[in-house]
């Protein structure tokens, strides 16, 4: 790869070396420009190495409907670029590119070999085949205008480098010492943009209950549970499904994650300090069921201890807490808890209670919400409406997914389509 230091000449400069960044370069090399990346780091992609566990979740395999669907941030505007540049076009250039891809549940797409490094290593390679040029530890400090023309970029060490077209892809400002640090909002209000406030999404959240606060569940993990969030007036924010898992501050696993934006967002609209969350502990079972199933196993064991026979249907811990909840002593046999007892012990079991007062906020997000105003940009090619010539793509635009590769996704298809585009007009003048 080569190494520019001083300044060359090019058609298009792409700030950040993201997925967003390395897709839109390669994209508009493939168009014919030159392209120079500029990475404030030592290394392309170091977000991207760690995402999905490290095994990088590059698509969705569902399809762009059900993908919109995992897009709680702005969808809407996200419909042409996938017409552009699908997750099935995301999973043909992957395998273009000599990477195996398998899909696991949920239609979530991985390499075969488990190692996001796999999918990095084909796109630098690629990178260099397609001859962009990369500059590494060149953190871009303002965008280089004359008389309103957009003209290049300032490095922060004072260089200027010029080029007609220049991409943002400088990702939101969550995981901070992955290179994300909101640099990419501070380029964009030069430009006149506005900034939807960054907030943290797909979070693990804090709860204040005295279990959590004790740590009695702590590592306790649930399979397929139903979580619903509640605002402070009692109407359903959103219910989500999957795993979860207690923490000691609170709770995170999937099913949380999803919920959090709701969480964050409702908290900061009503500046409330606690929501209530009830957990759905056996979603399978109706309330009527699970109250008939408990009552005959009451019946067919009376000497068997309410304690034990709750742990048929959670987790011991949690029976344990269940049990201490509503206060009835370890060793209560089954054949005296009162009728009464039994229906609290079903509430718990069916709307089981946590309160949630906060995050742990945007260092700590998987995904930053807010960003550049996508009113402000072109859904259909990615340049401002502001600033002829500035493309933006990724998560420094105002789009957040839930996990599952959708964010990814977004990444890719918003590069793809901001390179394609700057290139296309550069080239075709
Ligand atoms: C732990 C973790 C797990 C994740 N798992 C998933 C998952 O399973 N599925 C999913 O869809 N998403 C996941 N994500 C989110 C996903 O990784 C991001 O949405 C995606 O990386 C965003 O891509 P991007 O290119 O827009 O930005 P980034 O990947 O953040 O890249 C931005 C790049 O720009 C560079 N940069 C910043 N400022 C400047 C500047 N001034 N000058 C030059 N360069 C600059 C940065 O150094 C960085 O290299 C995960 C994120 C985290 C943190």
């Amino acid at each position: 790869m080569s190494h520019q230091t001083g300044v060359g000449s090019y058609d298009i400069l792409i700030v950040g070396g993201g997925p967003a960044g390395l897709m839109a370069a390669i994209s508009a090399a493939h168009v014919g420009a030159r392209v120079l990346m500029l990475e404030k780091g030592e290394r392309l992609g170091k977000k991207l190495l760690i995402s999905g566990g490290g095994r990088c979740n590059v698509t969705n395999a569902r399809g762009t409907d059900y993908i919109l669907r995992n897009i709680p941030g702005n969808p809407r505007f996200l419909q042409s670029v996938f017409t552009q540049w699908s997750s099935e076009d995301i999973m043909s250039f992957f395998e273009g590119l000599g990477v195996a891809l398998k899909e696991e549940d949920r239609g979530r797409m991985f390499p075969v070999t488990d190692r996001s490094s796999t999918v990095l290593s084909a796109l630098v390679k690629h990178l260099q085949d397609m001859a962009v040029d990369v500059i590494f530890k060149a953190a871009v400090d303002r965008l280089w205008t004359d008389d309103g023309k957009l003209s290049g970029v300032f490095l922060n060490d004072g260089r200027m480098i010029s080029a007609p077209c220049v991409v943002v892809a400088t990702g939101g400002c969550s995981v901070p010492e992955t290179g994300s640090t909101g640099d990419g909002y501070v380029l964009a209000k030069q430009a006149g943009h506005t900034i939807i406030p960054p907030y943290p999404t797909s979070v693990p959240l804090l709860c204040n209950d005295f279990f959590i606060r004790d740590r009695l569940l702590q590592g306790v993990s649930l399979k397929d549970i139903e979580q619903t969030l509640y605002d402070s007036k009692g109407k359903v924010i959103t219910r989500e499904e999957g795993d979860m898992i207690f923490t000691h501050f609170g709770i995170s696993g999937p099913a949380t994650l999803r919920t959090s934006q709701y969480a964050v967002k409702a908290m900061q609209k009503s500046d409330v300090n606690s929501l209530l969350l009830a957990i759905d502990l056996v979603p399978c079972k109706s309330a009527d069921v699970l109250h008939k199933a408990l009552r005959d196993a009451m019946l067919q064991q009376p000497k068997r201890t309410f304690q034990n026979l709750l742990k048929d249907h959670l987790p011991n811990r949690l029976a344990e807490l269940v049990v201490r909840l509503l206060q009835i002593a370890d060793d209560h046999v089954c054949a005296n808890v009162s009728t009464k007892a039994l229906e609290e012990a079903l509430k718990l079991l069916k709307a089981f209670p946590v309160h949630v007062n906060g995050s742990l906020g945007l260092k700590r997000a998987t995904v930053t919400g807010g960003g550049v105003n996508v009113k402000e940009i072109n859904p259909s090619t990615m340049e401002s409406k502001i600033l002829s010539g500035l493309f933006f793509a990724g998560e420094v635009i105002d789009v957040h997914a839930h996990t599952g590769g959708y964010n990814i996704t977004v990444a890719f298809s918003t590069g793809y389509v901001a390179g394609h585009h700057a290139a296309t007009r550069v080239v075709l003048v």
